[in-house]
Parts: structure tokens; sequence; C-alpha cells
């Protein structure tokens, strides 16, 4: 049975809207998140199972797709690989805070983000676009934040996407191109670990092939321009075994 819902308000044509598959099975986060998305001009068709995403995603080709973790007949993690594998389209994995360790998995098969219930629909709807701004193609020109307001604010550390410029404690810091690539990801991940791999996916390629160290070299520089003291890094932290985390207490970014 299929279970798509028609928003009753008057909306732009569905051409000029980001197409949102919606893949949930709680019907609180359903209802709120189809009248929230909406009025925040986003097209969202909903699925409320593993196997109908995939029907969905296939049928409607989706410019993002928002998808719990814990769904009936196909687990989240396996939408998510099964989507990666034919499509680019950019993912938001929804988890709750006991299913952390599936985060990482979910992000090393492909998913771009993640929020974790309960999350407030600002905080999702910032990474919505932070992500689709990573993926320009998919993206309409309504979409894309004002050059001026393409900030990411974490802290005493400032990112200025569109002049590429990072402003620490006040003075700007001079990056090359792929640290301030790593330093943006970190920041707009602030409080997350972000694993080794995903990292390195990110700011050098899947099909990157070079030296494992590379990473950890940018990260030692990335310390010199951003900590009090690059030898007892406070913003930028290694979390042993799994990645680097960019430690904040807000998170004030794109609007
Ligand atoms: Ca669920």
């Amino acid at each position: 049975m299929v279970k798509k819902k028609q928003d009753k308000m008057p909306q732009a044509p569905a051409a000029d809207r980001t197409k949102v598959l919606l893949v949930e099975d709680e019907e609180s986060f359903i209802e709120a998140l189809e009248i929230g998305l909406a009025n925040e001009g986003f097209d969202v068709t909903v699925a409320r199972d593993g196997h109908e995403a995939m029907a969905f995603f296939d049928q409607g080709e989706p410019d993002l797709v928002l998808l719990d973790m814990m769904l009936p007949k196909l687990s989240g993690l396996d939408v998510c690989r099964t989507i990666r594998s034919r499509s680019t389209v950019p993912i938001i994995m929804v988890t709750a805070k006991s299913e952390e360790i599936d985060t990482v998995v979910a992000l090393e098969v492909g998913a771009d983000d993640y929020v974790t219930k309960p999350y407030r629909l600002r905080e999702l709807v910032a990474r919505m676009r932070a992500v689709l701004r990573r993926t320009p193609e998919a993206t309409e020109p309504s979409e894309v934040l004002p050059a001026e307001e393409a900030t990411v604010e974490v802290g005493e550390v400032r990112v200025e996407l569109d002049r590429r410029r990072a402003v620490v404690r006040g003075v700007e810091t001079h990056l090359r191109r792929k640290e301030f690539d790593l330093l943006t990801l970190l920041m707009e991940n602030a409080g997350r670990v972000l694993t080794r791999d995903v990292l390195i996916d990110r700011v050098w390629g899947s099909d990157y092939v070079g030296d494992t160290k590379t990473l950890d070299v940018h990260i030692k520089r990335l310390r010199t321009q951003i900590e009090v003291d690059p030898s007892k890094p406070t913003l930028l932290t290694t979390v042993r075994g799994i990645g680097y985390r960019f430690d904040g207490s807000t998170l004030s970014a794109e609007r």
C-alpha cells in the first residue's frame, strides 16, 4: 500500500522544490517532519519501511534521503548501502543515542551525515542544507545560502566557506586547501567523532590511495594553526582507534 501523503498547503511548483525522501516508521516523527520540512520549502515523500524506501527511491529520484536507522523489513544500514551502490544522493541517517556505534558504520557505508534523536528541526535543516551544498548539482538556486551567511562557527573558530577563510580567536589563519576542507568538515560535525576513513573519503575522495599518514600530517598542521597549545589539543581531539573530533560547546552554523 502506498501511503504517499500530499501536502495540503499551497506549494511552489514541484520542480523548484528539493525532493526529500523521509524514511521513518514512527508516526509522531513523520507528522512533525512533514509539516516542518514543507514549511522549509522541501517536497517530502514518506516511506515507512525499508522496502518502501527502495521502491520510492527508484520511482522518485529524491535530492536527499533522511533515513531512520531502525526500520521494519530492511534496516537503515541496508537501505543506505543499497542506495549508495547506485546513487550519490546525499543521505542523512537518523539514529537514537543507543545506536551510536551503528552511526560510525553508517558513515562508512556512505551516509553523508547523521542526527541523533531527539533533535531540533533547525539542526536537521541546517545539516540538510550543508550536505546539499556539498552536492551542488542536486541543489536548486533557492537552496543555496547567501554567501555572507555561509559560515560555520564553533566556539572561538569560524570558517567562511565562500572566501575560504578561517578565523581563530579573532585572527585570520592561513590554511592550505585540504586543511580548510578538513577543518570545515570537522566543525560541521562538531562534537561527533569522524572516523579516519570518513575524513579521508570526504576530503581526498574515495579513490584516494595515498599514504594514510597524510591525514595525520594535516591534523597536526591544523593543530598548530588553531590550538593554543598544539601539543595539548583541546579543539581538535584524537579519539583513539577511531578518528578525530572537533570539540565545541556551540554550533551556530548556517543561518
Ligand atoms: Ca525507527
